[in-house]
């Protein structure tokens, strides 16, 4: 009887080591930092009582909590002000994959709607950066009945000072009532969210 024992600890020690041995290396996992632009004293655009740092905060928390396979930093994840120098230095420690800066647009004309994309030429990551909006916009257009407008540039500073691939997301229009309905929809944030994680997801 003791011999036996002393015979499958053996044989479970062995197994055990074969099994370690023959794992293979663990992929290295990608790094994303969602920014929830705005915060605090900073409401963004703001349209009767609704503003876009909540929008921005509600659908980035909706990002972390889908479950992907990715490691996702928060510059914030709740109602705090943070300077885009802070932002930047946060994304330049973590140095993620991916920076993506969510956003909600505003213009004087209330007919102007549709969600866009903005890189900035001013870095050696615009090609990058570019070639992720183009695909990103493929992933919405997939989820979203709202116009496409397509990946525009320019020279912001969160695009501009990370030095890693980032891309602003101005995920619909508050100054028009169709993109409002849309943006504070909880349906529709999933849906935002969902289009994210997606995109992360697949990224190698
Ligand atoms: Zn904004």
């Amino acid at each position: 009887m003791k011999n036996l024992k002393k015979v499958l600890l053996v044989a479970i020690i062995i197994v055990s080591f074969s099994f370690i041995s023959s794992k293979p290396l663990e992929p290295k996992k990608i790094n994303i930092v969602i920014d929830a632009s705005h915060g605090g004293n900073d409401f963004g655009v703001i349209s009767n009582s609704i503003s876009e740092k909540q929008i921005v905060e509600q659908v980035t928390n909706k990002i972390k909590s889908l479950n992907s396979n990715v490691v996702i930093h928060l510059t914030r994840s709740d109602d705090q002000f943070l300077s885009l120098e802070e932002r930047a230095d946060f994304i330049n420690r973590i140095k993620p994959d991916l920076v993506l800066s969510l956003h909600v647009n505003a213009s004087l004309n209330n007919k102007t709607s549709g969600l866009e994309f903005y890189v900035a030429k001013e870095t050696e990551f615009f090609e990058k950066s570019n070639e992720i909006a183009e695909k990103l916009n493929d992933k919405f257009s997939e989820n979203t009945n709202l116009k496409m407008l397509g990946v525009k540039t320019g020279p912001f500073y969160i695009l501009k000072k990370s030095d890693v691939p980032a891309v602003i997301i101005e995920l619909g229009y508050l100054t028009n009532e169709n993109d409002k309905k849309y943006l504070i929809d909880d349906k529709e944030q999933n849906r935002m969210a969902k289009s994210i994680s997606e995109f992360i997801s697949e990224m190698k």
